[in-house]
């Protein structure tokens, strides 16, 4: 469980808005571990293949928008989800192709929900406060739709275990990730806490 590993993407907005430090604190802060980081360009093939991984991610992705159109009382731009995610995968590829992201694995107990949890939801307008998404960013679906882009929302961040393995695999070699020991383990995993008094 310790050893759980999540990806996360610092998307073109965040390098461009000068959040890195910001938003690796808030997960370093955690007290989750980072064991992979660097900065790439991303293809469109490969950010087309990172966001197919989950094969429902599609479905899943399209019907999460047409709810949350319809909560607002907003007509949906179509009642078809696979149509609105052909939409999403072409303006992810413009989103995710325009300039460096920052990729990292971090990794610890429940590290795939610890993160997505500080990361916050999808759409920034609703994401809640203190999370990465609610503080730092102000986008909407309504407005990224409006003007035919993907949402502007800072952060990719797996959403299970089993996409995070597979995301892992297509971000990084294995030879780029480093197991190591943080001191911090010591207090956040140790049983008895029994090495600090002398
Ligand atoms: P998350 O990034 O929170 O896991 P999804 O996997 O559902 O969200 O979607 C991937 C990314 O696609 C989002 O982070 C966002 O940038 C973009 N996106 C999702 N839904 C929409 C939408 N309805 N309109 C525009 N962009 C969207
Ligand atoms: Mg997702």
């Amino acid at each position: 469980m310790k050893n759980e590993r999540t990806l996360v993407i610092i998307k073109p907005d965040g390098v461009q808005r000068s959040l890195i430090g910001e938003i690796m604190k808030r997960y370093e802060r955690s007290g989750l571990k980072l064991v992979g980081v660097k900065m790439i360009v991303p293809t469109a093939e490969h950010v087309e293949n990172h966001y197919t991984i989950d094969p429902e991610w599609r479905r899943v992705t399209g019907e999460k928008t047409i709810k949350n159109y319809k909560d607002k009382g907003l007509p949906p731009p179509s009642e078809d989800p696979l149509a609105i995610t052909t939409i999403i995968l072409a303006n992810l590829k413009k989103y995710m192709t325009s300039g460096p992201v920052i990729a990292m694995v971090w990794q610890g107990v429940h590290a795939v929900k610890i993160v997505r949890k500080i990361t916050g939801g999808t759409e920034p307008l609703t994401s809640d406060v203190g999370t990465i998404r609610g503080d730092l960013v102000l986008d909407s679906y309504q407005l990224s739709d409006t003007d035919g882009r993907a949402v502007r929302n800072l952060i990719h961040a797996s959403g299970s275990v089993d996409e995070a393995n597979k995301e892992i695999a297509l971000w990084f070699a294995p030879s780029e990730i480093v197991n190591y020991r943080l001191v911090q383990e010591q207090i956040l995993y140790d049983v008895n806490l029994d090495g600090i008094l002398e």
